[in-house]
């Protein structure tokens, strides 16, 4: 089934008092459990489309549907669809543990809910150990996995991830796209991924949409994109 699509959807800026279209008229059906990526150089308008999709941003034109509600309709508690940022976003002065807990205390979740939850979190991520660690104690990228464990905790369907990997070394992003593409499937997520590596894309899409120009340029799985003669 289709867990969430676009319908012609267009983002403007004004620059100089000049318009101009960050991205247009984007037409996209995403399915269940489906690993798609959004491939593209720098400014095609990837991110803007993954902020829509996550409602900090409004299109100027266009609907977003998650199933079949206006994804703007729905209250934010309720999208169950977590975002996954480059810089991490993790709370310095407070221990792992809480920083994944946070999400579940602002619901206002009974607290043996919230240990078993932020345990269950953390150990799909293999950091069972580290809930008592502060964030400048783990690497970057145990780092970027505490950053995942908060998402996953809410127990979201739809997960959007912007370039998760880029601050890290090349080695620990191998790994992270295995690790990556591990959950994504052992809990059957819906992940939205953007990059503009394009070998990252090959190794863990089901589907790539290359962008250019805030347009989709081609859509496809990896091999019908890079492997067709
Ligand atoms: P990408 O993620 O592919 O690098 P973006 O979606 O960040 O591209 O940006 C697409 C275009 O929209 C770029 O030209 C960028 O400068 C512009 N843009 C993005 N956000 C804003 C904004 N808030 N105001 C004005 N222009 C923006
Ligand atoms: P990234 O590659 O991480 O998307 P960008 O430089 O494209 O980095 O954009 C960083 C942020 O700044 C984006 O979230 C976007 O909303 C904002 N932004 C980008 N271009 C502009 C712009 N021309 N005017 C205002 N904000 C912008």
């Amino acid at each position: 089934s289709v867990s969430l699509t676009l319908k012609n959807i267009t983002r403007r800026y004004v620059k100089d008092n000049e318009e101009f279209l960050a991205v247009s008229n984007v037409n996209l059906e995403v399915k269940d459990g489906e690993f798609l990526t959004f491939l593209g150089p720098s400014g095609c308008g990837k991110t803007t489309t993954l902020r829509m999709i996550a409602g900090f941003e409004t299109p100027s034109s266009g609907q977003i549907l998650l199933g079949d509600q206006d994804v703007t309709k729905i209250p934010a508690n309720e999208r169950r669809m977590g975002f996954v940022f480059q810089n991490y976003a993790l709370f310095p002065h407070m221990k792992i543990f809480d920083n994944v807990a946070y999400g579940l205390k602002i619901r206002n979740e009974s607290s043996d809910a919230i240990k078993s939850k932020v345990r269950e979190a953390l150990a799909m991520v293999g950091l069972e150990k580290a809930e008592h660690r502060y964030p400048n104690q783990l690497s970057g990228g145990e780092q970027q996995r505490v950053a995942l464990a908060r998402v996953l905790v809410l127990r979201p369907k739809v997960i959007l991830m912007d370039e998760p990997l880029s601050n890290l070394d090349a080695k620990l992003r191998l790994h992270m796209r295995t690790e990556i593409r591990r959950i994504q499937q052992e809990l059957q997520l819906t992940c939205l991924y953007v990059t503009h590596d394009q070998k990252e894309a090959l190794t863990m899409s089901d589907r790539i949409m290359v962008m250019n120009h805030g347009k989709i340029e081609q859509i496809g799985t990896p091999m019908k994109l890079y492997d067709d003669p």
